[in-house]
């Protein structure tokens, strides 16, 4: 706590908000340079190291956003997804396309990115001296414990208490913040799991039953099974191929040491497990597994939640996967946290006054709140079926910026209208 600078969170007379960041994830950095970018005081709280996550990717609509921050993919890596395959679980190519024309669509790019890389070009932002607004302090290692909305009141683990006139919740799926609006967890399993792991294309390339999946580049292969999938994309300038693995829960039986199955975010799996759960799959993507690099298997479960009608109490709001988690087969849940932040930035310019931070929540929550359970439901959906084209407009052609903005000024000139 040495870090954060005397005058951290005193009132900033140019109408600067202090504002607490519980969560320094993908949601809470976008939101820490979403708000940075207006003129407000950030400090960003975060408790874990950031690579945990393997790759993710970053759809036209989140791209829309961070590249008007002056987060180009571009700079830390990103592959251009360029084709999709579509196997059988034997390996047989039911579908090749080719996106370079499709993807021309969409106003931004569709990157595939490591999840690190991104995190740290974040945190790199909205820390950097020579941004607009005043750099935000991000203070690792420290875990909130609670917030008290009415006050503004964060108590960290340390029992130190700090104080601020907005608290974001951005502290993923299994929020503590949360629990200050909804009292209770409200999570569920889906009955699925999903292994992740990176492996370098070098070590792929040397044996001759995986060298025909490495070489190709820019590329999201799945392999379909009746009830799981196995999906396969680059990313790091198409150095690393990233792997998502999702199967029924039940068969992982992970053995951790305690005895019991890992569940949590993050827990470690073997490569044996994964080869066992996918023994009936393509030869070459075995071939692949069996060269992951153990420790660096982590086992998700897949969790649902259903749409949450709060997000905001007083002068906390909750933002991402704390309000809204989403199911991965959209690819979307870090985007809509993107998405939350650059709403946020929108329902509070400098100058808003204190007193109207709950009511500019509020806000916020109704600019989102349709939009988000839209894509919670489409993600549901696309567990079952792999029919994309349906809501991939809806989801890639959207811009939180320019809707959040006309949304805000509509709504100004409606309360101006009533005051007059
Ligand atoms: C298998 C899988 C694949 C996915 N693939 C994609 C994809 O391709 N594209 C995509 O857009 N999304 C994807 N997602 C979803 C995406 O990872 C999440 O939706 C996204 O990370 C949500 O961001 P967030 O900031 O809300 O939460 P997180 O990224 O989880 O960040 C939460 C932060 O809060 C911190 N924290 C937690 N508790 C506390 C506390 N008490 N005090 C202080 N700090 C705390 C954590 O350390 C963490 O830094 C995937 C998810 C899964 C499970």
């Amino acid at each position: 706590m040495a870090a954060l600078p005397p005058e951290g969170l005193t009132e900033n007379s140019q109408g600067a908000l202090s504002i607490l960041i519980v969560g320094a994830g993908i949601g809470g950095l976008s939101a820490a340079i979403a708000l940075r970018n207006v003129g407000h005081r950030v400090l960003d709280k975060s408790d874990l190291a950031n690579d945990t996550g393997a790759a993710i990717h970053l759809c036209p609509n989140a791209n829309g956003i961070l590249r008007r921050w002056g987060v180009m993919g571009e700079t830390f890596g990103a592959c251009v997804l360029s084709r999709f395959v579509e196997r059988a679980m034997d390996g047989n190519i039911l579908k090749d396309v080719d996106l370079t024309e499709s993807n021309a669509r969409w106003p931004h790019p569709w990157h595939l990115v490591r999840r690190a890389a991104l995190h740290r070009e974040l945190k790199r932002i909205a820390t950097a001296e020579d941004g607009p607004g005043i750099p935000v302090t991000v203070v690792p290692r420290t875990r909130v414990d609670k917030v008290a909305p009415e006050l503004g009141l964060v108590t960290l683990e340390s029992d130190q208490e700090l104080k601020a006139h907005l608290v974001i919740g951005a502290d993923g799926i299994y929020s503590t913040t949360r629990k200050a609006i909804t009292g209770k967890a409200d999570l569920n399993h889906t009955g699925k799991a999903a292994f992740r792991f990176v492996l370098p294309r070098v070590a792929a390339e040397l044996n001759p039953l995986t060298v025909a999946l490495a070489n190709q580049h820019d590329t999201f292969t799945v392999w379909f099974g009746k009830d799981r999938r196995v999906v396969m994309y680059s990313c790091d300038d198409n150095a690393l191929l990233n792997f998502v693995c999702i199967y029924p829960e039940s068969e992982s039986s992970t053995p951790a040491t305690d005895g019991t199955p890992r569940q949590g975010w993050s827990g470690d799996a073997t490569r044996e497990i994964v080869l066992n759960v996918f023994r009936d799959f393509d030869p070459h993507l075995k071939a692949l597994i069996a060269i992951a690099d153990p420790p660096s298997i982590k086992v998700w479960p897949l969790l649902d939640m259903r749409p949450l009608v709060d997000w905001s109490r007083d002068k906390l709001v909750l933002i991402g996967d704390a309000a809204h988690p989403c199911l991965p087969y959209q690819a979307q849940g870090a985007a809509q946290a993107i998405e939350d932040a650059a709403s946020l930035a929108a329902v509070l310019p400098i100058g808003t006054p204190p007193a109207e931070v709950p009511r500019r929540l509020a806000l916020f929550r109704d600019f989102r709140f349709g939009r988000t359970v839209k894509i919670q439901e489409y993600s549901r959906l696309m567990g079952r079926d792999w029919d994309v084209r349906a809501y991939e407009a809806y989801n890639f052609d959207h811009d939180e910026i320019a809707n959040s903005a006309a949304l805000f000024k509509k709504w100004e000139e409606d309360q101006l209208r009533e005051e007059s």
